[in-house]
């Protein structure tokens, strides 16, 4: 597990129920998908209707899970977690559909990986709170239909366009979800610090704000080992200072970067001169699979503007040679 994986770990899993904002006004930025989210609702609400479907887009670790349980709670309802990945078969998901209360929120997550039958029942239930459940098999098969309550589907995704577009038509509203701004991300720091009870200066949360990769998820965990940290070899207190020798020894940089980030750039540069190189010869050099330099490391060098995929390879910008202490390239003929 890399320590700046956007994917929650077990530490995370275990820990994160206490950090969860519990309502609009915990929930740190995402302004827009907020106070859209927040007329939705209230107009549901002022109706007496169900809300209606929701899609959430977003990276992983932006706080997608945390705004379907504020959904709910926003609501009076409750919320059923599950999984695209987890429902196999249509009958899973009938399953599920069928034992709903009204006006139940069921959250599926990774929405985009349920499987195609699964999907096509979904259609139905999501437009007409029906669904056919198919009994026997061959041609002596027949579908007995079931009327569902009024339920609100919040589906996540990492991204819509991933979504066959009937399914995507069936959302009343789509939230996108952006990377956090650092400020956002030191206010994320201050109030999980709060909650676990650790003492943290406004420049040790600053430290690790500007690490965290636009992510909560990842600001909660270096808090976690940055307070570790200052436990064993300080005095408690999360400092700028522990922030930075912590963050050392777990070799994450000062842009958040890690090993495999960096490894990734100085092949780069100290061996293809900053590219264009392809991503089979750069993946042989940094001695990575080439599904984890362009699945793993390239999207974030790529989003932080260090790294540019172009026809003829991965070149490195001029931020790039800088970030590792070297000097650019003069262009040529410039
Ligand atoms: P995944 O796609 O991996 O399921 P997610 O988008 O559902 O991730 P969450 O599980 O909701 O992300 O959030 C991860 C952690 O980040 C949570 O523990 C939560 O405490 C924190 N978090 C997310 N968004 C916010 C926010 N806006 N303010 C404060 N904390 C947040």
């Amino acid at each position: 597990e890399r320590l700046v994986g956007a994917a929650a770990d077990r530490e995370d899993l275990a820990v994160e129920a206490a950090l969860r904002p519990k309502d609009f006004g915990e929930f740190i930025g995402q302004t827009r998908v907020r106070e859209q989210l927040d007329l939705v609702l209230r107009a549901a609400r002022a109706r007496g209707a169900t809300a209606d479907h929701v899609l959430l887009s977003g990276a992983p670790g932006l706080g997608k899970t945390t705004l379907s349980l504020i959904i709910a709670a926003e609501m009076g309802a409750p919320i059923r977690i599950t999984s695209g990945p987890a429902i196999q078969h249509a009958g899973d998901l009938a399953a599920i559909l069928s034992s709903l209360a009204e006006g139940e929120v069921l959250f599926l997550d990774e929405i985009h990986r349920m499987s195609r039958p699964a999907e096509e029942m979904l259609y139905m239930a999501m437009e007409d709170f029906r669904v056919d459940v198919i009994v026997g098999k061959g041609p002596g098969a027949t579908a007995i239909p079931l009327e569902l309550p009024p339920f609100t589907l919040v589906g996540a995704t990492t991204r819509a366009g991933l979504l066959p577009p009937p399914l995507r038509d069936r959302f009343g509203f789509t939230g996108h979800m952006e990377f956090y701004e650092p400020t956002e991300l030191e206010r994320v720091v201050h109030r999980s610090a709060g909650l676990l009870a650790v003492e943290v200066t406004a420049d040790g949360a600053a430290e690790i704000a500007g690490r965290s990769r636009g992510t909560p998820r990842i600001a909660n965990r270096l808090l976690r080992r940055v307070r570790d940290y200052a436990q064993v070899r300080a005095d408690g207190v999360v400092t700028r200072e522990a922030a930075r020798r912590a963050l050392a020894v777990y070799e994450v940089d000062e842009r958040g970067l890690d090993r495999l980030d960096r490894s990734v750039l100085h092949a780069l540069l100290n061996l293809f001169g900053g590219g264009p190189v392809g991503l089979s010869t750069l993946s042989v050099a940094v001695g990575e699979e080439r599904e984890t330099v362009e699945e793993v490391a390239e999207p974030f060098l790529v989003r932080e503007g260090l790294l540019a995929r172009t026809p003829r390879g991965r070149v490195a910008t001029p931020a790039a040679w800088r970030h590792l202490g070297l000097t650019p390239p003069a262009r040529e003929g410039g």
